[in-house]
């Protein structure tokens, strides 16, 4: 039987790359993003490359749209086998001019997300005593970042939820992983200035900046059996920002 993988944000950048590598492995493919037309894209090319492929309208901070769209996924995938927290925004600014909105709205996009999604992909996931889920945290929840302390919070807070879920689910089966990306190039670093860029060019030890299909290789390990044994970890892919 053909396994299922849902993954967030999958519409464009880091997602679309997960989503397209997990089809090439032979993954069904479950496409979320805030609007239908938001995914097509990404579902076609998934389906040329032989799977199922549907796209799941639903903003991932909000509980009930989050369980809707779990049961549509189960009613047409029947199973939920992989779980990729990968929505997420940047909404930056010094502390001091950071509104209490732009906040806010980080930590329920980032973070409250998943929540909603580890909660109710993981009931689908403990019914059939098997599942991996890797969730998108960042070199800012490991280290902090000036600028960030909306997104440094939620990926901080999103390592600390796959320690927490990978305790709780071991023993049922299902591993949860999270990566922890530097500087790759998508829509979300795009918008950046040409000096932020240089300066964090020079701090990569590879300098230069990483490939959304160079994040999808790795959270496909963590989805696959070749990580049979591997739960709890953050996996840092930053081309060696910091050692
Ligand atoms: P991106 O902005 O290119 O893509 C994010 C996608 O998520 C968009 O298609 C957007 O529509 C979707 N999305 C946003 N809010 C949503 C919501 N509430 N519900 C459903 N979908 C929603 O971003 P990206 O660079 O591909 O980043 C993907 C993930 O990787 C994010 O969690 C990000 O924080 C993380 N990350 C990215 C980098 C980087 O350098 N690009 C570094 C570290 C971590």
């Amino acid at each position: 039987m053909s396994k299922t993988a849902i993954i967030t944000g999958s519409g464009r950048g880091i997602g679309a790359a997960i989503a397209k590598r997990l089809a090439k492995d032979g993954f069904d493919i479950a496409i979320n993003e805030l609007s239908e037309e938001a995914g097509q894209q990404t579902a076609e090319e998934c389906r040329a490359l032989g799977v199922k492929a549907g796209v799941f309208a639903a903003d991932v901070s909000d509980y009930a749209q989050c369980e809707e769209m779990i049961k549509k996924v189960k009613d047409e995938f029947k199973t939920i086998d992989v779980l990729v927290n990968n929505a997420g925004i940047t909404r930056d600014g010094l502390l001091l001019r950071m509104s209490e909105e732009t906040y806010d709205t980080v930590i329920r996009i980032n973070q409250k997300s998943v929540f909603n999604m580890t909660k109710l992909a993981g009931a689908a996931m403990l019914r059939q005593k098997s599942g991996s889920i890797v969730n998108l945290a960042s070199v800012a929840g490991l280290y902090g970042n000036p600028g960030q302390m909306n997104y440094s919070a939620s990926k901080g807070a999103v390592i600390a939820m796959t320690k927490t879920a990978a305790k709780e689910l071991g023993s049922r089966g299902i591993r949860v992983n999270a990566v922890a990306p530097g500087f790759i190039q998508t829509p979300m670093t795009d918008k950046l200035t040409e000096e932020q860029k240089s300066a964090i060019l020079g701090q990569i030890a590879m300098k230069r900046y990483g490939q959304p299909e160079e994040i999808a290789n790795v959270v496909a390990f963590l989805c696959s059996d070749d990580s049979s044994y591997v739960t709890g970890q953050i996996i840092e892919i930053s081309g060696g920002l910091s050692m």
